[in-house]
C-alpha cells in the first residue's frame, strides 16, 4: 500500500520509534515559525477543516499499524499544525480502539484555548505543545502567528488543558541565540510554565535547517541559563535509531515520503539505503536533487535533504 498520510516510523529524540500521521496539507499552519524545519508557512490559516478524508486517514493508520508492531508511539504531527484538522479527536479515539500503541500529539498549542480542541486532545496519552515565548513581542518575532492569536490566551488555554488532561503534558521550548535566550525572554517563558505546570519541559535547539537563515543555536552559557530558569531538560542534538522504510517497494520513494515531514541528514539517508540491495534503489541522492524532488541544504556543517517544495530563506 502506498501511504499518503502516514510516514515512518522515524526515530524521535523524545518518543523513540514513532509512526507519524499527517493531517494537513504541506505547510498549513497558524504559525510561521522562524525555525520551522519545513520552511516558511505557505498557508497561514486559523480555521479548522477536514483537509483529507478522515476515513482514508484511518484506513492508512490501520494498515501501517499492522505492518509495524514494535512502535513506541503513534504521533499526530507532520506537515503543519495537526489540531487544525477538525477530525483529530475522532481519529485519536479510533486509533486507540485499533491498537494499544500510545497516541501522542505534537502541537503548537495555539488552539488549546478552544474547548472543542481541549476535549478532543484529552483522549491522547501524551500531548506536547511548543512554547517559545511568554511575551507578545517575542511571540510575534519567533512564531509569526495568525493575526487572531494572542500569547496570553494561548498560555491560559494550555494551563486549562493541563487541569483537564489526565495524560502526560510535555512542553517544548525551541531556543535560539539572540531571539528568546535572553534573561528577560526566558523569565517570561518561565512565568508561563509556572502557570501551565507541565510534567516535563524540554529545550530544543534548531539542529535541522530552519526557515530563516539567521536562526542560530545559543552558546553554552545561554543553554545553562535556560535549563536553570526553565527547570528544563536539554534534548540531544540528534535522533538515534533507524528510519523505517521496510515494506516500501522502493526505499528512495519512502525517503521522499519522510523528508516531506522531516528533513534527513545525508548520512542517515545513506545508512537507510545501504540496508537495501542496490537494485532496489531507483535513484541516487544527486538525481533526487537534479530531478527537483528534493532540496539539498547545508546547515551547521552538515548536509540535509528536505522536500523540494519547502521555502527556506537564503
Ligand atoms: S514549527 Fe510547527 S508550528 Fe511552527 S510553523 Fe512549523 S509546523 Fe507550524
Amino acid at each position: 500500500m502506498r501511504f499518503r498520510y502516514v510516514f515512518g516510523p522515524v526515530p524521535s529524540r523524545r518518543l523513540g520509534r514513532s509512526l507519524g500521521v499527517n493531517l494537513v496539507p504541506f505547510k498549513t499552519c497558524n504559525y510561521s515559525c522562524v525555525y520551522c524545519q519545513l520552511g516558511r508557512t505557505t498557508r497561514l490559516v486559523d480555521g479548522r477543516d477536514d483537509f483529507f478524508p478522515p476515513k482514508e486517514v484511518l484506513s492508512e493508520i490501520q494498515e501501517a499499524l499492522s505492518w509495524n508492531p514494535a512502535l513506541d508511539y503513534l504521533t499526530f504531527t507532520g506537515e503543519g499544525e495537526p489540531t487544525l484538522c477538525r477530525s483529530i479527536g475522532w481519529l485519536i479515539s479510533r486509533a486507540k480502539e485499533l491498537s494499544p500503541v500510545p497516541v501522542a500529539v505534537l502541537t503548537n498549542g495555539a488552539l488549546l484555548c478552544r474547548k472543542d480542541v481541549r476535549e478532543e486532545l484529552r483522549q491522547a496519552d501524551l500531548v506536547m505543545p511548543s512554547l517559545d515565548a511568554g511575551d507578545p513581542r517575542t511571540f510575534r518575532r519567533v512564531n509569526r502567528p495568525h493575526r487572531d492569536l494572542d500569547i496570553g490566551a494561548i498560555v491560559k488555554g494550555i494551563a486549562r488543558f493541563r487541569e483537564e488532561f489526565k495524560g502526560e503534558l510535555w512542553v517544548e521550548v525551541m531556543l535560539m541565540a539572540g531571539v528568546n535566550d535572553t534573561e528577560e525572554a526566558l523569565e517570561a517563558i518561565g512565568r508561563a510554565l509556572e502557570r501551565i505546570q507541565p510534567d516535563r519541559t524540554f529545550i530544543n535547539l534548531p539542529v535541522r535547517p530552519p526557515a530563516e537563515p539567521w536562526v542560530r543555536i545559543p552558546d553554552e552559557e545561554a543553554l545553562v541559563r535556560a535549563q536553570v530558569l526553565l527547570k528544563a531538560e536539554l534534548l540531544p542534538h540528534e535522533e538515534e535509531g533507524k528510519f523505517g522504510v521496510e515494506g516500501f517497494p522502493d526505499p528512495v520513494e519512502a525517503i521522499l515520503h519522510i523528508i516531506r515531514r522531516h528533513p534527513m541528514r545525508e548520512r542517515h539517508i545513506l545508512e537507510t539505503l545501504s540496508r537495501f540491495p542496490q537494485e532496489a534503489v531507483s535513484e541516487g541522492l544527486d538525481s533526487l536533487v537534479e530531478s527537483g524532488q528534493a532540496k539539498r541544504i547545508t546547515y551547521q556543517g552538515q548536509t540535509f535533504y528536505a522536500y523540494a517544495g519547502g521555502r527556506y530563506g537564503r
